[in-house]
């Protein structure tokens, strides 16, 4: 049990464990397997959004659990455990959902927040363009004022659920007469809409079960009413929102490093070569106190990160270094899970760790690679 938990997290861990074993475990190899490009699920999204806790964090108000952080990453840690894309169906909502609640306005967030929550509207985060991912700032999706609406052109690339999603939150810069804006917007799109055109992208990795999308916007016409806050702050918002979604990626990783620890543990007491439990050998026993120990620490920054985004404060650093090393303890501990299990670790017919090594490469890329923590933590402290 991980240290100094609080009864909230405890709760939270004890709901998620039997709806787990029941509804998700039994099924997660098969829906990985599914032939590509894969297809959003959407009655197993809805089941998990209709179990009896809530799997957003959103006020109360809105139909979320109203969490604190500290409890959200408890839930997500939990999902991930279990299988990665399940929780990743749950963490790109929030994604989606956190610059709403957030930052739009009472009106929108009322129209929206509740269907998100029970499951009806499946929204996606925009942010990610082909020339735009690491570098975001240099996005180029434009949204001309034309009249009363906006007309949206240009391409996102990478979007989960974006394939799918009822309700884009679209990262743009706003055109009027012949200037293009600098700084970057926020525009809401419901889907499907005429002049968009969208791709499941095919052949990923791992996460294979919570679909990433390719979108072409041509003359995408919605409301200006549909501007989420104030126009010009999109790149504050989108950096507001990684804070908390890096926290969460964070979260991933525990959760992915301590089920490779748990496999195996399990694993190293029941394989027998040269006559005895490898767990007796040094050899492996080196490796399993090598990811605990990581592991560990992994869970100490994530919770230290969650609990500073709830006393309100700054918290960008401690996001960074939370996601950086749990997302990378996570690649550590699925890489040595797999030495440990030996063949039957690379082969998905015999144990989960082939599937969780595909799972957990993404944890590096997405929501800033590795090298951009590094980046925003060397930089900040030099500043
Ligand atoms: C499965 C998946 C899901 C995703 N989901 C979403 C989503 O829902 N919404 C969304 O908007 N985006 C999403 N993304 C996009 C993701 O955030 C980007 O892929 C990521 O930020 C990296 O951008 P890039 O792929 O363009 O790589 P690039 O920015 O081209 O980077 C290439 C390499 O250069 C390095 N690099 C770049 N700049 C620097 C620098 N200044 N210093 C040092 N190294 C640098 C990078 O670290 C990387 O190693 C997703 C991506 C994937 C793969």
């Amino acid at each position: 049990v991980p240290y100094n938990l609080d009864p909230k997290q405890q709760a939270i861990r004890d709901a998620v464990k039997p709806f787990a074993e029941e509804h998700i475990l039994p099924v997660a190899a098969e829906m990985d397997r599914q032939p590509d490009p894969p297809v959003f699920p959407k009655e197993f999204y809805q089941k998990l959004c209709d179990q009896g806790w809530p799997l957003f964090p959103m006020k109360k108000e809105y139909g979320g659990g109203g969490y604190s952080f500290i409890e959200y990453v408890t839930l997500i840690e939990e999902l991930c455990y279990y299988d990665p894309p399940t929780c990743l169906l749950a963490a790109v909502t929030e994604l989606a959902s956190h610059p709403i609640e957030a930052f739009a306005s009472e009106e929108q967030k009322g129209e929206w927040l509740p269907r998100i929550a029970s499951g009806e509207v499946l929204p996606a985060f925009a942010l990610t363009e082909p020339d735009a991912g690491s570098d975001a700032a240099n996005n180029q999706l434009s949204a001309t004022i034309d009249g009363d609406d906006f007309v949206l052109d240009g391409e996102k690339i990478f979007i989960m659920h974006g394939d799918v999603a009822d309700l884009l939150v679209v990262f743009c810069r706003v055109r009027e007469g012949d200037e293009l804006e600098r700084k970057m917007s926020v525009v809401l799109v419901e889907a499907p809409v005429d002049g968009l055109r969208r791709e499941t992208l095919k052949h990923k990795m791992g996460m294979r079960v919570a679909t990433t999308g390719r979108l072409w916007f041509d003359g995408v016409r919605v409301p200006r009413s549909n501007l989420l806050g104030e126009r010009g702050k999109g790149f504050r918002y989108a950096m507001a929102t990684l804070d908390s979604a890096r926290v969460g990626v964070a979260a991933q990783g525990v959760g992915i490093a301590q089920r490779a620890l748990d496999e195996s543990i399990a694993y190293a007491k029941k394989r027998v070569a040269f006559g005895a439990p490898i767990a007796r050998l040094q050899a492996i026993q080196w490796m399993i106190a090598d990811m605990s120990t990581r592991l560990e620490a992994a869970r100490a920054l994530t919770y230290k990160a969650a609990t500073m985004h709830d006393e309100g404060g700054r918290y960008t650093i401690e996001a960074c270094q939370a996601k950086l090393y749990a997302s990378e303890t996570a690649g550590f501990c699925v890489d040595r899970a797999m030495q440990i299990h030996g063949g039957y670790g690379y082969i998905g017919e015999f144990s989960p760790i082939e599937k969780l090594f595909r799972d957990q490469r993404v944890l590096e890329i997405y929501e800033g690679t590795s090298e951009i923590q590094r980046l925003v933590i060397g930089s900040t402290l030099l500043r």
